[in-house]
């Protein structure tokens, strides 16, 4: 079977850009490809012509501090995200994310922009990247601009950039500052490497006090269509101090906001609903204990 006729490395943006639209609809942009070439061998997707590959591209591939926040190129592998000092002390549960992605094979090659353009709601550094209010740097219909993460995904596999002619180019993230912290946990099936039964990423900001919420964004997936904020369990826990009792009010709010489903290849609604209670008892206090401390050491890295 031939998976495609042309294979381009461009080495920038413009280039890639314009291989794109001169194919107009018969390439299709390619990452790592660890999702790309299983599609096209499963018969998911005609095959293109041609692949345009951008992890040649040095925009696409850069980790960059600006200020208070951190570039990610959109081509950066889960490996080297996991391996990366300040994305681990100050955006915690996206190495805890990306460390848990596959195995060692896929996220030498998986890059973070694959992940979000492949858009599932369960997409484990998806998740991450919704619950620290990530923006995304695109080419979308030849005009270049900076959207909200959220605004990238319309459904399950389905995402506002079109891989035939638009680029994901970059991400921006904030990075924790003082009172700050993150966490990522996730529930999966032991022989499993492929996406989890469910994924949870929260941040908290807590008050000048070090004791109360003053902040927090949560993300758990799959719970819908695309990558959500679980807003009403994050209304549980704003302002309150995260200790037993607001964990309690925050699984409650998870029971009546959020409708997991079944998935006859993953779990039943009823175990993932029952698994939201878990996974929000677990990194509600990790976040919290992070922003209390200014001391975060990723956790479940590498752990295949
Ligand atoms: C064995 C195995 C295990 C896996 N386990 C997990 C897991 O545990 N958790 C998880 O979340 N995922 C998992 N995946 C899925 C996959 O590895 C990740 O989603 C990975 O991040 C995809 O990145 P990639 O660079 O390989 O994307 P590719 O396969 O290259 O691309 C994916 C899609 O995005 C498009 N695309 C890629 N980059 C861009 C860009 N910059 N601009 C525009 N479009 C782009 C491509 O055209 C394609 O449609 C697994 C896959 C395999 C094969």
């Amino acid at each position: 079977m031939t998976l495609w006729t042309h294979y381009h490395t461009p080495s920038s943006l413009a280039e890639a850009h314009a291989l794109l639209q001169s194919y107009a609809g018969r390439a299709r942009v390619i990452a790592g490809g660890t999702d790309l070439l299983l599609d096209i061998r499963h018969g998911h997707l005609t095959p293109p012509e041609a692949l345009i590959d951008i992890t040649k591209i040095p925009e696409m591939c850069s980790l960059i501090q600006e200020g208070d926040d951190l570039v990610i190129g959109a081509g950066v592998t889960h490996t080297r995200i996991v391996t990366d000092a300040l994305i681990a002390a100050r955006a915690t549960c996206l190495v805890e994310s990306c460390g848990v992605v596959g195995g060692p094979q896929v996220r030498n090659v998986g890059t973070l922009g694959g992940n979000v353009a492949h858009a599932l709601p369960a997409g484990d550094g998806t998740t991450s990247l919704v619950a620290l209010d990530a923006w995304a740097d695109v080419i979308v219909r030849d005009e270049r601009r900076w959207l909200p993460i959220r605004e990238l995904f319309l459904g399950p596999g389905q995402s506002l950039l079109d891989p035939t002619r638009d680029l994901l180019v970059r991400f921006r993230i904030p990075l924790a500052q003082e009172r700050e912290g993150s966490a990522f946990k996730r529930i999966m099936r032991p022989q499993g490497v492929a996406l989890p039964i469910l994924g949870c990423a929260a941040w908290v900001r807590l008050d000048s006090s070090g004791e109360r919420c003053e902040d927090i964004r949560l993300c758990i997936g799959p719970v819908d269509r695309v990558p959500v904020r679980a807003e009403q369990v994050e209304a549980a826990v704003r302002g309150q101090p995260i200790d037993p009792a607001t964990v309690d009010a925050a699984v409650a709010a998870g029971r009546t906001s959020l409708s997991p489903r079944t998935s006859k290849y993953r779990a039943t609604a009823s175990y993932r609903q029952e698994m939201i209670d878990v996974l929000l008892r677990r990194v509600l206090p990790l976040a919290a204990e992070r922003a209390r401390t200014g001391q975060a050491v990723p956790e479940g890295v590498g752990m295949e």
